[in-house]
């Protein structure tokens, strides 16, 4: 397999830094192409803005996605952004690491997103009238490809559980792999975490990286999140409502998208 790791910690010599370091070779040691994006070292340009449209013409109004519907369309979008989009038709799987702060990934990283994420590449993709709303939910660019995070926590994995106070892990990560995976096609596996690693001793590192090791191992294999598709008969058109009756029993907001039983997410609990 093509692996495209998209790297997003300021520090090479961090517990992210060693994490990447041995998911690549155990990448590398089952046979499989890594290449690695390491933001940072890139000096990654995270906000997006008119140089990054350069058919613009001076004066006009800045309005981001048809500004990018139409670079995209006419191979113009800046040399950093096509290299970045040729990495991903690349890849047969995706995985996006980085610290959590925040809540949420670094700007970088999401700036990786906006920019890279063009109009005609990741959305807008597909048929858009009043019977469908586009390829995208399960289908569009990225369909057939496997994506997942690999995020660390400060935080506890208490914290995280169902009545902990930083609200549940695959709620925190819906935004991103329902959102910014799910949705331009990739297939979604569940997560790899690992929490409370601030004072990650010998001991607690060596767990982790046994267990990251064996998430690369099965990346191929592992039972991906069941988000229901778009198109795949479960939403109302145009409102895109989940159907009155489809919903597993018991689910509500994030997780009435999720067609069957939850997937264990949580992988370092200690
Ligand atoms: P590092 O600081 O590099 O290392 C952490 C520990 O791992 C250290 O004890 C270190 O000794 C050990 N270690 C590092 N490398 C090795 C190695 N090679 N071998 C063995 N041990 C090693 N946390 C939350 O839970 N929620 C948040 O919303 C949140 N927001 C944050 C916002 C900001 C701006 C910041 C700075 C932190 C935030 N945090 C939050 C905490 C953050 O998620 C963690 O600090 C981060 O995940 C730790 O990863 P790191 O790679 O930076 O670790």
């Amino acid at each position: 397999m093509n692996i495209l790791i998209v790297f997003a910690h300021p520090e090479r010599h961090s517990l992210n830094g060693a994490l990447l370091d041995i998911a690549v070779a155990e990448l590398q040691s089952q046979g499989h192409e890594v290449q690695v994006s390491d933001l940072y070292t890139m000096h990654w340009k995270a906000a997006v803005d008119r140089s990054d449209f350069p058919d613009l013409p001076t004066g006009e109004r800045l309005k981001v996605a048809s500004a990018s519907s139409h670079e995209f369309a006419a191979d113009g979008l800046t040399d950093d952004v096509k290299a970045e989009q040729e990495k991903l038709l690349w890849a047969d799987t995706v995985i996006l690491q980085f610290p959590l702060w925040w809540f949420a990934m670094p700007a970088i990283l999401k700036g990786w997103v906006d920019r890279v994420y063009a109009c005609g590449f990741a959305y807008g993709v597909g048929e858009h009238s009043d019977r469908r709303w586009g390829d995208r939910y399960g289908e569009g660019v990225m369909a057939g490809k496997r994506a997942m995070l690999l995020v660390t926590t400060g935080g506890w994995p208490e914290h995280y559980s169902e009545r902990g106070i930083n609200g549940q892990i695959d709620d925190l990560l819906f935004p991103i792999n329902h959102g910014i995976l799910f949705y331009p096609g990739f297939t979604v596996l569940p997560p790899f975490v690992a929490y409370r690693v601030d004072r990650l001793d010998d001991a607690r590192f060596e767990i982790v990286s046994e267990q990251l090791r064996k998430r690369m191992r099965t990346l191929a294999t592992t039972t991906p999140i069941p988000y229901r598709k778009q198109n795949g008969g479960d939403y109302q058109i145009p409102t895109m409502e989940l159907k009155p009756g489809m919903e597993t029993p018991g689910a509500v907001r994030f997780a009435l998208h999720v067609a069957e039983q939850k997937p264990c997410l949580r992988d370092c609990e200690d």
